[in-house]
């Protein structure tokens, strides 16, 4: 169902911080609290939960990750020129050997036995795969668990930077210039941060705006009947993409990875019309 944006919130502070760098560990607690959180009365209630642990999974390997400095440029942890395989590969070692105990799913089992009896050049090319977005990595089952690594080790080098030196400057993150996973908007202020797929950096966006083309002209804003308020799609009729948003007044302990992970039903509803997901959810893949 289509429903008009509410009207803008008019005053916006004028000290909105452009970047908010995620704090390591705490983003990878959270995270799984709200996946178990989620999970309870979801029809995929065990899954969420499996995604839960796997997040608690990250919060132990951060503490074992010592981030190499950044690079130069306007992006400082931009994938092509920020490599450190020698600290995603072991955080992926300690994310295998937590998780194994749990409960999963018979093609994540063998996705981390795989993972396990691989070399480390199809490890690391299966890393870059994910991190240069160029195509579906080769095994989807397998995928979740490389990408946790990834972002345990981004967010953890994330955390460490300053942000006066950060520019917003595109529909990416300032950081690591990965597309968004999703938006939130405050509730009190009702001012919009997205936030990275990979790092979990968050950059403001004024709202009523397309997060990929900045243009507002043909927005509209989708939500499923019945499903708990605060969640809507922002459909952009101009470049055909949409990014999801929460709602925290509605919502307040929404946290972008987990809860759209739980909403799968409005993407598979706005896919329906033919748009693009801006972003991307790296936990999230058709094998489990
Ligand atoms: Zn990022
Ligand atoms: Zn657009």
């Amino acid at each position: 169902m289509t429903q008009p944006e509410p009207v803008p919130f008019s005053g916006v502070p004028a000290d909105i911080a452009p970047v908010r760098l995620p704090r390591s560990g705490l983003v990878f607690e959270r995270r799984a609290r709200r996946f178990v959180d989620l999970a309870s009365g979801h029809s995929a209630g065990d899954w969420l939960t499996a995604l839960g642990h796997l997040c608690e999974a990250q919060a132990l390997a951060v503490g074992s990750v010592v981030p190499r400095s950044p690079s130069g440029g306007v992006r400082p942890l931009y994938p092509e020129t920020w490599r450190n395989e020698a600290d995603w590969v072991p955080a992926l070692q300690t994310i295998l050997e937590s998780v194994k105990g749990i409960s999963l799913p018979q093609p994540a089992r063998e996705a981390i036995a795989s993972l396990e009896k691989s070399r480390p050049e199809t490890v690391v090319a299966f890393g870059q795969c994910i991190l240069g977005r160029d195509g579906a990595p080769p095994a989807a089952a397998a995928a979740p668990f490389v990408a946790a690594a990834l972002q345990a080790c981004w967010t953890m080098a994330a955390g460490k930077l300053d942000t006066p030196t950060l520019v917003v400057d595109g529909s990416d993150c300032p950081v690591c210039g990965f597309p968004p996973i999703a938006g939130c908007i405050g509730g009190d202020d009702k001012v919009r941060y997205l936030c990275c797929s990979l790092c979990a950096s968050e950059w403001h966006l004024p709202r009523v705006q397309c997060g990929m083309c900045r243009s507002a002209a043909r927005l509209s804003y989708l939500q499923i009947e019945g499903d708990p308020k605060g969640i809507k799609a922002e459909t952009c009729d101009s470049c055909r993409t949409y990014l999801k948003l929460f709602y925290k007044e509605a919502l307040p302990a929404a946290e972008p990875e987990a809860d759209d992970a739980a909403s799968l039903a409005l993407d598979l509803l706005v896919a329906e019309k033919g748009l693009s997901k801006a972003g991307s959810n790296l936990l999230v893949t058709p094998m489990w």
